[in-house]
């Protein structure tokens, strides 16, 4: 049986070309494992000054996937043709830089770390108007700097007990920072007074929201929407009694006159 050979195309020797699993030829094109390695070496496509000047102007600013898309945007203009995602990481990662914007955009979890706070305490700053600009294929969540220090100086409360020396090094605003912390340095408490709550069906007048909750055996949250939207809940309504008062007083008035 005579074995079919190649020429080796690094360094043209003959070789027996292996057989694959399938029975079939391997498509291998050099003779051994270092030809290989030359031949992959010369097929690589170098990289343009343009290409590297990208990456030197935005490395660290961006959220990987924005920076990649702008990266293929930026070059494809000058009719170059587009790299994979794990060529341009490693070609990243040989410049010295790490996909991971530092700089502009930060990771939520990111944040939490830098000041030392639970990723939980972050999450409710984003329902509280701290503004996301940019969520990737991951989940992760990207917010900028810029959105953090306006959030800082709208609802400084949220900040209460961070170091000031963390905060500045985070939005980089020294009297914002030292501000904050010598104003807000316990978690704000607010401990509202009961109201009375009313249930529309009995007439019975509860001390609080927790004691109609309990009475009922409802959540205390679902007594607090109906008084709060006006709205019934497992068929009775409940209402917040001082409200109740000032209209009914309202009405006796102007029925009086
Ligand atoms: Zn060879």
């Amino acid at each position: 049986m005579s074995q079919s050979r190649r020429k080796c195309k690094v360094c043209s020797k003959l070789f027996v070309i292996p057989i694959d699993s399938r029975n079939r030829l391997s498509p291998r094109q050099t003779c051994s494992y270092d030809c290989s390695i030359v031949l992959r070496d010369t097929n690589k496509k170098e990289w343009t000054k343009e290409e590297i000047q990208f990456i030197h102007d935005y490395a660290n600013c961006l959220p990987s996937a924005v920076f990649y898309r702008d990266f293929k945007k930026a070059t494809n203009k000058s009719g170059k043709s587009g790299r994979s995602f794990d060529a341009f990481k490693s070609k990243v990662n040989e410049l010295g830089y790490t996909l991971t914007p530092v700089y502009n955009y930060i990771k939520l979890s990111d944040v939490a770390k830098k000041l030392d706070i639970s990723k939980e305490r972050v999450w409710y700053w984003v329902k509280r108007g701290l503004r996301v600009q940019y969520r990737c294929k991951a989940k992760y969540r990207y917010v900028t700097l810029g959105a953090i220090k306006t959030f800082a100086k709208t609802k400084p409360h949220f900040f209460w007990g961070i170091p000031h020396y963390k905060l500045y090094a985070l939005i980089g605003d020294a009297d914002l920072a030292e501000h904050i912390a010598m104003k807000y340095t316990k978690r704000p408490y607010c401990i509202a007074k009961p109201r009375r709550i009313i249930c529309l069906e009995t007439n019975k007048i509860y001390d609080s929201l927790k004691k109609a909750a309990d009475a009922n055996f409802l959540q205390i949250t679902s007594i607090y929407k109906s008084a709060k939207l006006k709205k019934p809940t497992c068929g009775l309504n409940f209402r917040y009694y001082d409200d109740l008062k000032f209209l009914r007083g309202g009405h006796s008035s102007a029925s009086g006159q």
